[in-house]
């Protein structure tokens, strides 16, 4: 059975128009990448083409301000993906005087583009025959070919590596690379493929040996940490108290301050608790609302959110940005901010 035709045949009936297939521009194809790695293609359509339209070129990524890009970035989580594209443009408009670099191993090297990307971008855009392995071509071949052993372990990855490698075709590594991506999203899907509409039906090994619920193999359970955060939304009659982060996942976006718990505690306590008389001493704070929690999820924490309406009839120089209301909606925040900043947008208040 010719697997690599039967997957490019596949491909070429039933393959989604999206805005970045049939481009060879590296940078268009680096941004779509970097936007598609922890987003459904769905949602980041839209983000890509807002992109491209406000920065067309990567020079006009480079000479942006960080806050414009992390502002268009906005509610796509992973914000270092973000400030990383923001320097790898302004590295390439220095280093490469803006032209994309095309040897596979200067991609390599760019700031947040690994293995994946790297080889997504060489191969697309310059037809080099790097193999990608991601999610989905990682669940294709692990069915396909029945492997067992865990894709997130060293042996694992080293040995969807290499196969995905030996079965690229030297001629036609951008088709097929794109060929099993597409397969794996639309037919060989994670839960209940339909594999009787399937065209490797006959060889699958999962499929012939009952395995297919069971395939691919993950062998580490991801650790997941529990936050308990109290944002303060503290209005002064300079504004509402903002700050910059300039550390951690939120890095570069704003915030309010909020003060963190080890574990889930009554409001009443936080207002007795050392951290909170240090931050408002000397001061009288009214607290007139307490959120209900929010649950936001991360790919290694789970954090518990309460956001405070504070108000302050003294002044409070705390070193704090204090913005109106109106301006509070032109900073990049995450999107666990964003999500209590519409529940006012909603409430008018
Ligand atoms: S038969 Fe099922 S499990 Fe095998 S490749 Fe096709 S869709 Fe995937």
């Amino acid at each position: 059975m010719d697997f690599q035709n039967k997957i490019i045949d596949w491909y070429k009936v039933n393959k989604r128009d999206l805005p970045w297939r049939n481009i060879n521009n590296p940078y268009y194809i680096w941004l779509s990448e970097v936007i598609l790695q922890q987003t459904r293609v769905i949602q980041g359509t839209g983000y890509y083409l807002n992109f491209i339209e406000k920065f067309p070129n990567i020079k006009d990524l480079a000479l942006a301000k960080e806050d414009e890009v992390l502002r268009l970035w906005q509610g796509l989580g992973y914000y270092s993906r973000a400030r990383n594209l923001h320097f790898t443009a302004k590295e390439i408009l220095n280093k490469y005087n803006g032209i994309f670099p095309s040897q596979y191993d200067q991609v390599l090297s760019l700031k947040g583009v690994g293995v994946y990307t790297a080889a997504a971008i060489c191969s697309f855009a310059f037809g080099l025959p790097y193999a990608v392995v991601d999610g989905n071509v990682i669940r294709v071949l692990s069915r396909f070919f029945g492997i067992d052993i865990g894709f997130d372990t060293t042996e694992g990855k080293k040995r969807f590596q290499n196969l995905a490698q030996e079965l690229l075709p030297q001629d036609t590594p951008a088709i097929y690379n794109q060929a099993i991506m597409e397969f794996g999203a639309l037919q060989c899907v994670p839960k209940s493929p339909n594999c009787s509409a399937c065209v490797l039906q006959e060889f699958c090994a999962a499929y012939n040996t009952g395995r297919v619920k069971n395939l691919p193999i993950r062998s580490r359970n991801k650790k997941v940490k529990e936050r308990y955060l109290n944002f303060l939304m503290i209005h002064t009659k300079n504004g509402i108290c903002i700050r910059k982060r300039n550390d951690g996942i939120w890095k570069g976006l704003y915030e309010f301050p909020f003060i963190e718990f080890e574990r889930n505690i009554p409001d009443q306590e936080i207002l007795l608790s050392s951290t909170w008389k240090e931050l408002f001493s000397g001061t009288h704070p009214i607290v007139e609302e307490i959120s209900s929690t929010f649950t936001h999820l991360l790919s290694h924490q789970k954090i518990y959110a309460k956001f405070w309406r504070i108000y302050m009839e003294t002044d409070f120089n705390k070193g704090f940005l204090q913005v109106s209301k109106e301006d509070l909606f032109m900073y990049p925040v995450s999107r666990l901010m964003q999500r209590y900043i519409n529940t006012i947008i909603t409430n008018k208040n």
